[in-house]
């Protein structure tokens, strides 16, 4: 199969899937398509995020989030709240923003302050605009297979592992992590691309063993450099998403040395998964605006 330019292939080595090309690629896709719909909608797609507080690593994902989205053609509206903002007025903003007709995508950054419960908050996004495809309804979708807003950063895993691997039926995949965000929509995607999947979390028995049977690997558990190469099948899909702060920088759940000496393709840390993000919450906000509308949503994705 022809692969894309993102796949680096490298001599000896498992080829690179540069996150931050494949994600360039999808917000061109992205601005292409959010034009084509501000034509339809009479205005640009829209998107609101909110922040709650003044954690430094949400403030520097919040302002590449606003970058991405207006270099997309898209509208981007900030909500900047200080930490001690209550629960009940975080909600009535989020209420404000489903009222609001303008508004095709509703982000809440996470974490939230201590005080406040983040599932209330986000059970009270309307799912007609929720991006981050982190409510109830979306996940319910997601389980049933109805379409629906996907979460953005297993939906970026499963889309680089098409671009490296083609079809995906049959393959055995392995995601470690079971959280909401990450570990559980990656499963059920994967599954969805007929994947036979495995699920593996802080209880599994013999991690390393079940992961050499992996031709996917997905390391969503948030433990620096966790996978070792010989945790790896040979010719793997190894998709990295652990985002850990070691002293040189970020840091993966896998050790990208010696499990490039295994893989066929890998994701590095930083410039892999976390760009994809990104490129996933602008695909879901165009999604989300064509839907509310009821117009076809732009296919960026396929191909
Ligand atoms: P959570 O802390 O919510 O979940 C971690 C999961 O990993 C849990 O299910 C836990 O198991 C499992 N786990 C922890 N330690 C081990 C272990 N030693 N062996 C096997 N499983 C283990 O994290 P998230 O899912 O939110 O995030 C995971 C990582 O991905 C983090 O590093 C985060 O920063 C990163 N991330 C990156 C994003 C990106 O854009 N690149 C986006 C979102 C997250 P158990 O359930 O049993 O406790």
């Amino acid at each position: 199969m022809t692969r894309p330019a993102f796949i680096r292939p490298r001599e000896g080595l498992a080829a690179i899937i540069d996150g931050k090309a494949a994600a360039a690629a999808i917000d061109a896709r992205v601005a292409q398509g959010a034009q084509a719909l501000a034509g339809q909608l009479g205005r640009k797609p829209c998107l609101a995020v909110v922040l709650v507080g003044d954690d430094p690593a949400s403030d520097v994902y919040v302002r590449n989030k606003v970058r991405r989205t207006e270099a997309a053609g898209m509208t981007s509206l900030e909500h900047r709240r200080p930490a001690s903002l209550s629960e009940a007025d975080l909600i009535a903003l989020v209420k404000t923003l489903n009222a609001d007709d303008g508004v095709d995508g509703i982000l809440v950054q996470m974490p939230l302050p201590a005080h406040i419960d983040a599932r209330r908050v986000v059970e009270a996004i309307d799912p007609a605009k929720d991006v981050d495809g982190l409510t109830a309804a979306s996940a319910g979708r997601l389980v049933l297979g109805a379409p629906g807003l996907r979460p953005c950063t297993p939906t970026g895993c499963v889309w680089l592992a098409r671009q490296a691997l083609g079809d995906l039926s049959g393959l055995n995949a392995v995601v470690i992590g079971r959280s909401i965000l990450v570990g559980k929509p990656a499963a059920l995607l994967l599954l969805e691309q007929n994947c036979t999947v495995t699920l593996a979390h802080s209880r599994t028995r013999d991690l390393a063993g079940l992961c050499r049977s992996a031709d996917i690997l997905v390391a969503a558990a948030g433990r620096a450099e966790m996978v070792r190469g010989d945790w790896i099948k040979p010719g793997a899909c190894v998709l990295d998403v652990g985002i850990n702060r070691g002293e040189t920088g970020l840091i993966g759940d896998v050790a990208f040395e010696e499990a490039s000496r295994h893989a066929g393709f890998i994701t590095p840390v930083p410039g892999g998964i976390g760009p994809m993000t990104i490129a996933m919450l602008l695909v879901n906000t165009l999604d989300a605006a064509a839907a509310r509308r009821d117009l076809a949503r732009p296919d960026i994705l396929s191909g």
